[in-house]
């Protein structure tokens, strides 16, 4: 049975790749960083598709927790095979109101979160020569969005990120991509004021946000072996928004 770890697996994007990869036959290990009756209930859940999945309260921000969680795991289900970090936040506001709390809140989260977990599991995965790493980044990370330049600059870090692992870890059998999504409903988006909701969907070709489930079948491609000639790569999936 292969192991995948998803760091912000509790809901939204991260809940839906739990679900996806735990019904293709992963053993599946999430975190999440305060919802427990969410995580819980997900957990059960997820475990009906017949493989283990194991929730854990872990803040991403924190170097040593993120470490301890994936020795856990390793301990518990075995060897990493396929990384996820889908654990992100927004704090919204424009540069010249933007607090400083909120700028560091952002790149600890979003940025430092995906060094820690990957910091922790690519390792294993070069001694073994084979493993997949997933980052979230998001179109604003790729083209910029106002209002956001925390985290925009999380986002785009992530890409730079990711490219350069790829770069580092091919040769010893690691990919690693970076999934770009555009609105898609979770609670994160649902905190949109309706006149910007109405804004955002008149700018999507499709007509609507995506769902989470969308964005896990992306996911889930490049996590499979039919992603194995595909490293370094950022997929985009906005319905059209960024074009
Ligand atoms: P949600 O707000 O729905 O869920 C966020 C998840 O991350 C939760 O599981 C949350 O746990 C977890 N989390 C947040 N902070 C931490 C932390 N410090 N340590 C551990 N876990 C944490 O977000 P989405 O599902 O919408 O977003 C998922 C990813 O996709 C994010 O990286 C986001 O930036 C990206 N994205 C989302 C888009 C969208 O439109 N929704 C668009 C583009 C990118 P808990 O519930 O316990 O707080």
């Amino acid at each position: 049975m292969s192991v995948a770890l998803v760091s912000g697996g509790s809901r939204g994007i991260g809940k839906a790749i739990v679900l996806r990869l735990a019904g293709e036959g992963f053993d599946v290990a999430f975190c999440y960083r305060s919802d427990e009756r969410s995580a819980l209930e997900l957990a059960e859940i997820a475990a009906k598709a017949g493989g283990r999945v194991v929730a854990t309260k872990v803040d991403v921000t924190d170097a040593t927790s993120v470490r301890a969680w994936v020795g856990g795991v390793e301990r518990e289900l075995g060897p990493v095979d396929v990384a996820v970090t889908s654990a992100g936040i927004t704090a919204d506001a424009p540069l010249a109101l933007m607090a400083d709390e909120s700028w560091h809140r952002v790149l600890d989260t979003n940025l430092s979160g995906v060094y820690h977990v990957c910091r922790s599991v690519v390792v294993g995965m070069m001694k073994r020569r084979s493993g997949s790493v997933v980052t979230l980044s998001s179109v604003s990370g790729v083209y910029g969005n106002a209002a956001q330049t925390n985290y925009s600059a999380s986002k785009a870090g992530i890409i730079g990120f990711t490219r350069a692992l790829a770069k580092e870890a091919g040769r010893y059998g690691v990919r690693a991509n970076v999934v770009a999504p555009g609105l898609i409903e979770t609670g994160m988006t649902q905190a949109l004021k309706e006149p910007a909701r109405k804004k955002a969907l008149a700018a999507i070709p499709l007509g609507r946000f995506g769902t989470p489930e969308e964005v896990a079948g992306l996911v889930s491609y490049l996590a499979s072996p039919q992603a194995s000639y595909v490293t370094g790569s950022v997929l985009e999936i906005h319905g059209g928004l960024a074009i």
